[in-house]
């Protein structure tokens, strides 16, 4: 495999990412935030995950990680192009359907309606899974052990370490109606987890 044809598809995998989230992005920070629970954990994950972000960047336009390139298959190739654009389609649809109650940290905006709908009626996190499955296909794609994987560790980690507190807030705020959107839906994963 041609390393150039990693790099293209890493790169618009990447702007496709930025261009998906910044309309929503924007209109979602139109509306006020009424209650945040952005704590020092939160901001560590944040940070991480932006360095994750960038991190291929430098290995798409220096050698800094020469040390650490490995080989690469047209199949592995394939399947992590498979797995991007998936991510991808998946994030637009949670974006859409999560409309302007999304947030990149944990809080909660006026008017904050809880979202059972769309990519939402049968996981709670669509969006989170979204870019697990981007992060998987990134790792496959970028033939490279520091590059490839750099975005997926500081997601797993912002996943792992904020399901529960952002599950406890949503709990917190819609109390029964809550209680009764987790029995009929899955954390990540229809019908399995
Ligand atoms: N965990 C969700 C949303 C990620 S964005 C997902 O993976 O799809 C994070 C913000 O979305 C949280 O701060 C919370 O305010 C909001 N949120 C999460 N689930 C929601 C839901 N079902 N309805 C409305 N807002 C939700």
């Amino acid at each position: 495999m041609e390393t150039w044809i990693a790099k293209a598809v890493f790169v618009a995998g990447s702007i496709a990412l930025v261009a998906i989230r910044a309309p929503h992005g924007q209109r979602s920070r139109s509306v006020p935030t009424e209650q945040s629970y952005k704590g020092p954990l939160e901001i560590a994950l944040l940070i991480l995950a932006m360095i994750g972000f960038v991190l291929p960047f430098v290995w798409v336009f220096s050698s800094a990680f020469a040390c650490a390139e490995r080989t690469s298959t047209p199949l592995v190739f394939g399947m992590g192009s498979v797995c991007i654009v998936g991510g991808l389609w998946w994030f637009h649809r949670s974006h859409v359907d999560l409309g302007t109650n999304w947030s990149i940290t944990l809080e909660l905006r006026a008017g904050h309606r809880l979202v059972t709908e769309g990519v939402y009626s049968r996981v709670r996190h669509p969006m989170y899974a979204a870019l697990l499955l981007y992060s998987l296909g990134n790792a496959l794609v970028v033939p490279n052990w520091i590059a490839g994987p750099a975005y997926g560790v500081p997601m797993l980690l912002l996943f792992a370490l904020r399901v529960g507190p952002e599950e406890a807030m949503m709990r917190a705020r819609f109390g029964a109606e809550y209680d009764a959107y987790c029995t009929r839906s899955k954390r990540l994963v229809p019908h399995v987890w």
